[in-house]
């Protein structure tokens, strides 16, 4: 039997890190940990949302001598102003980043850098869109489905059309309480028009507006990308992979994929593996090309391609002070624009590929559908070139990676569930065995842990306290982003984390063949943890908010997490967070967020900065969701 002693603490983590700040230090560089203290104290007026430069009468804060802005606007509406910004730019990012993926799907062919790889996905897709189908060439109903996709971000008219997989009782709140998301870029749009000078001042109005935002993303943005990312690239299916800084390999040519978009990264996986580019790698020198994942990028190629991940978000320079990363290649959303400056410290080239993260002292490659495959060539074969240039006496990579099991999207979870239905009794494809586990009391509910880290808090330490709590509580876990990749490093993506589970919890893990924590993806794929808790609420006959599934983000930090969190409170689940959200100078707001959504979507946010005060309150949340099913 395996104990924690087995899998990778924090400190054992932290031990790492600090050797490769050693390693910072000898090369002159900065890291995050140096500008983190830089930074701190915070400005207090940022931390607790109530600075205002919305026109140039400003900047405004408010103060004990000033209660108001220039204009008049209060503590209420500055924070609350700032909140729906956040909301919107992070609806943006998930959305934006949808837009791009749609638009290589319309350009997809046959004969082209990209195809269609799942077909039976695209053909459900049309069907419950209304396009046709039959008689058809796929590549005709392709176009045709991203045309209607991309309409979605405009349309004059009508809502979206993906609140219609939501339960009925959860359409109705949404009309009823007129949030159901129009066009994506309307919301958006409307979200900077509410907040510009001179209009909303109501907090209560401000957040009406911030949770109808965020259900454009995750009922929108978010879920297209993940659908078309099937589409284009393969639903996930369960792979065996490892985790950590140890997958980095001293005599393989060593290129990290960082960032969101799985269009450029399939792109430099599937060129990474061409022969003649391993040959080109070994004229060389080297044994091989060594490609790794970081990030969400790492959880979108670790789930399709068995990729292995160097890490999360706070690991990313750490992946460059080992000294053997020939590239760093990247494309949007959580990259450090610190990496130029780290990189130049080393031989490493820094590749973006974005006009959308377009960073300074970077190699810029702009990456386009009609050369894709191409310029990936040209990007692998610039890194294999690079690897004569790599400094022996700067060199240090940590033996510490895990074995991790990934790969668990609606489908996969349903097909391992099939395996233990009784096909003579039960209906196939359907969520009915784990809603007989919870109802029995085997499991307790389900956590949705995801989101980031971050530097306010000790990097990792909540995710992980919090993961082996529930786990020992008989709590089913999926992970998606950063929280997932916590789980990497640490093991507990391995079936053999049944071990730290309750005795209920371990005994589902053995039946299903299964890991205690579901790996479902990248951030963006939150979109579905909302159709796996709707799926649960329908198999069940009730509404989302009734099932004991609730969302927790320990240690998030980026906006998207903000309008993700203000759409799975939309979706009528509680979200427990470890890191307060900047609107404490305003006493409405932090009534709003925690309680004044209830009474709009029956969910709203439990904040606390202790994680085992965190799962106290949610094994307690779970419990009375539990009670009030009667079960
Ligand atoms: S909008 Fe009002 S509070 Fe904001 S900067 Fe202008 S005057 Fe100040
Ligand atoms: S979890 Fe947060 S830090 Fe990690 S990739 Fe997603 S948004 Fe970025």
């Amino acid at each position: 039997m395996r104990t924690l002693e087995n899998f990778t603490t924090i400190e054992q983590m932290e031990t790492v890190t600090a050797k490769l700040k050693e390693m910072a230090t000898f090369v002159h560089a900065e890291t995050w940990q140096d500008r983190a203290k830089n930074q701190t104290p915070h400005c207090k007026f940022g931390e607790d949302g109530i600075c205002c430069k919305n026109c140039s009468m400003g900047p405004c804060r408010i103060t004990a001598k000033a209660s108001r802005g220039v204009c008049g606007a209060d503590a209420h509406a500055i924070a609350g102003r700032n909140y729906l910004r956040t909301i919107a730019a992070g609806t943006s990012a998930h959305s934006d980043h949808a837009r791009e993926i749609l638009h290589v799907l319309h350009s997809a062919s046959r004969d082209g850098n990209y195809q269609v790889r799942d077909e039976q996905k695209l053909i459900k897709l049309a069907k419950e869109w209304g396009v046709a189908v039959d008689g058809r060439d796929i590549y005709d109903v392709a176009h045709e489905v991203a045309e209607v996709g991309l309409a979605e971000f405009g349309k004059s008219f009508g809502t979206l059309r993906f609140i219609s997989r939501a339960t009925p009782e959860r359409q109705k709140v949404w009309k009823e309480q007129d949030i159901e998301p129009r066009a994506i870029d309307r919301e958006i749009a409307t979200s900077m028009h509410m907040t510009n000078m001179g209009n909303s001042a109501d907090a209560a109005a401000l957040l009406h507006q911030g949770l109808r935002t965020s259900l454009s993303n995750g009922w929108g943005g978010s879920m297209l990308g993940t659908e078309i990312t099937d589409i284009l690239f393969g639903t996930p299916t369960v792979w065996n992979t490892e985790g950590n800084l140890g997958v980095l390999e001293k005599d393989y040519v060593n290129i990290v994929v960082h960032g969101h978009d799985p269009a450029f990264s399939e792109m430099v996986v599937t060129a990474g593996e061409l022969k003649e580019l391993i040959d080109y790698a070994k004229s060389k020198g080297a044994k091989g090309i060594n490609l790794v994942g970081l990030c969400c990028t790492a959880n979108e190629v670790a789930m399709r391609h068995g990729v292995r991940m160097a890490g999360n978000f706070l690991q990313q320079e750490n992946v460059v002070l080992t000294g053997v990363v020939e590239m760093m290649c990247v494309d949007v959303q959580c990259i450090f624009p610190a990496l130029s400056v780290l990189t130049e410290c080393y031989h490493t080239k820094f590749v973006t590929s974005s006009p959308i993260a377009r960073i300074p002292g970077s190699i810029y490659i702009e990456f386009k559908p009609e050369t894709a495959f191409e310029q990936a060539k040209e990007i692998i074969k610039m890194a294999i070139d690079n690897f004569q240039n790599r400094d022996a006496s700067k060199v240090y990579i940590p033996d510490t990676k895990q074995k991790a099991t990934v790969g668990y999207p609606c489908e996969q979870i349903i097909k391992h569930l099939d395996g233990v239905a009784n096909s003579h009794v039960d209906e196939l494809g359907s969520y009915r065995p784990a809603i007989d586990a919870i109802k029995a009391g085997v499991l307790r509910g389900a956590v949705a842990i995801v989101g980031c880290n971050n530097p306010r808090v000790r990097a990792d330490y909540s995710h992980f306290e919090i993961m082996k709590e529930l786990l020992a509580n008989d709590v089913l876990i999926v992970a998606t982003g950063c929280a997932a990749q916590l789980a990497t490093k640490a093991g507990l993506l391995q079936k053999e984390a049944k071990y730290l589970c309750g005795a209920g919890l371990r005994r589902v893990c053995e039946l299903v063949d299964i890991p205690p924590i579901l790996h479902m993806g990248a951030c963006v794929d939150i979109s579905r943890m909302m159709l796996l808790a709707t799926g649960i609420a329908k198999d069940w006959g009730v509404d989302t908010t009734q099932i004991p599934v609730v969302g927790c983000a320990p240690e998030w930090m980026s906006e998207k997490a903000v309008s993700i969190a203000n759409y799975v409170v939309s979706t009528g689940l509680d979200v427990y967070l470890g890191i307060e959200p900047q609107v404490k100078g305003s006493s409405q707001m932090m009534e709003l967020i925690t309680e004044g959504t209830r009474k709009i979507t029956g969910a709203g946010y439990i904040i606390n900065t202790d994680p085992h005060e965190l799962v106290k309150s949610i094994l307690d949340g779970l419990e009375k969701k539990r009670a009030g099913l009667g079960i």
